[in-house]
């Protein structure tokens, strides 16, 4: 679904994303972690082309984003994005939030987009929020609703750039949950995470990140239990 091979990416002189090479199948959760400015954002973002590269390959469902042939808005359109920031659109309903993009991008018919937002909202726990503004929610449940957001335009990958980051401690779980309940229902997935418990139960693999290079890549229970490389043994400790 997402396939990096040598991939490089400079902001001036600053090498930020060093000979990347990653295989994501679809279906597969992914979670990269690793020291803060290490290159995650950036890599997660080259996904979608938020951030171009500079050289070498990266065919994301079968399209070349290197080619100028690629329609960058069919990509995008593929591709669910949730931040640390919820991002919601303050003057718009949570039932407007969510059938936005559906009605105007996938010209969706209204009574069709206020179903599939409800099944939404009810499998992210929120039915009874339909009406809600988001100043009127925790940040857990607009996180939430920016979750049930990017599922409105049926993407194939979500990518979550520390989606709990931002939340306080006690609603981390609710938005993990959600995630967990998304993994293995066919959805790729790409998430940078500091939460290693999710990182362990969900997860079909780990790429740890340094300095701009995938320095390990491993399945979960590989590691945690010995990882490879002094700065993700540091990494995993400091997390403790
Ligand atoms: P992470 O998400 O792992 O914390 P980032 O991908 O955000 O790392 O950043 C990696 C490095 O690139 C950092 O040194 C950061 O300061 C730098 N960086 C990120 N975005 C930009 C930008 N738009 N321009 C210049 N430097 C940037
Ligand atoms: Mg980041």
């Amino acid at each position: 679904m997402i396939q990096f091979a040598g991939v490089h990416k400079w902001f001036n002189q600053l090498h930020v994303l060093n000979d990347i090479n990653l295989r994501i199948t679809p279906g597969e959760v992914l979670v990269v972690c690793g020291p803060s400015g290490s290159g995650k954002s950036t890599l997660i973002r080259t996904i979608n082309q938020l951030e171009p590269i500079d050289k070498g390959k990266l065919v994301v469902d079968g399209m070349d984003l290197l080619d100028k042939k690629t329609d960058i808005n069919k990509l995008r359109a593929e591709i669910g994005f949730v931040f640390q920031q919820f991002n919601l659109y303050p003057h718009l309903s949570v039932l407007g939030n969510i059938t936005l993009a559906p009605l105007k991008i996938r010209k969706m018919p209204k009574k069709e987009a206020e179903e599939q937002a409800m099944t939404l909202l009810a499998r992210v726990g929120l039915a009874e929020k339909r009406d809600a503004y988001p100043s009127q929610l925790s940040g857990g449940q607009q996180q939430r609703v920016a979750i049930a957001r990017a599922l409105a335009m049926k993407p194939k990958i979500m990518l979550f750039d520390e989606p709990t980051s931002a939340l306080d401690p006690e609603m981390i779980g609710e938005v993990l949950a959600v995630m967990q309940g998304l993994a293995g229902t066919g959805i790729t997935m790409v998430v940078v995470t500091h939460e290693m418990g999710f990182a362990r139960e969900v997860a079909h693999r780990v790429a740890f990140m340094d300095h701009g290079v995938v320095l390990e890549e491993a399945k979960p229970e590989e590691f945690f239990r010995n990882p490879q490389h002094e700065r993700a043994q540091q990494f995993l400790k400091q997390l403790l």
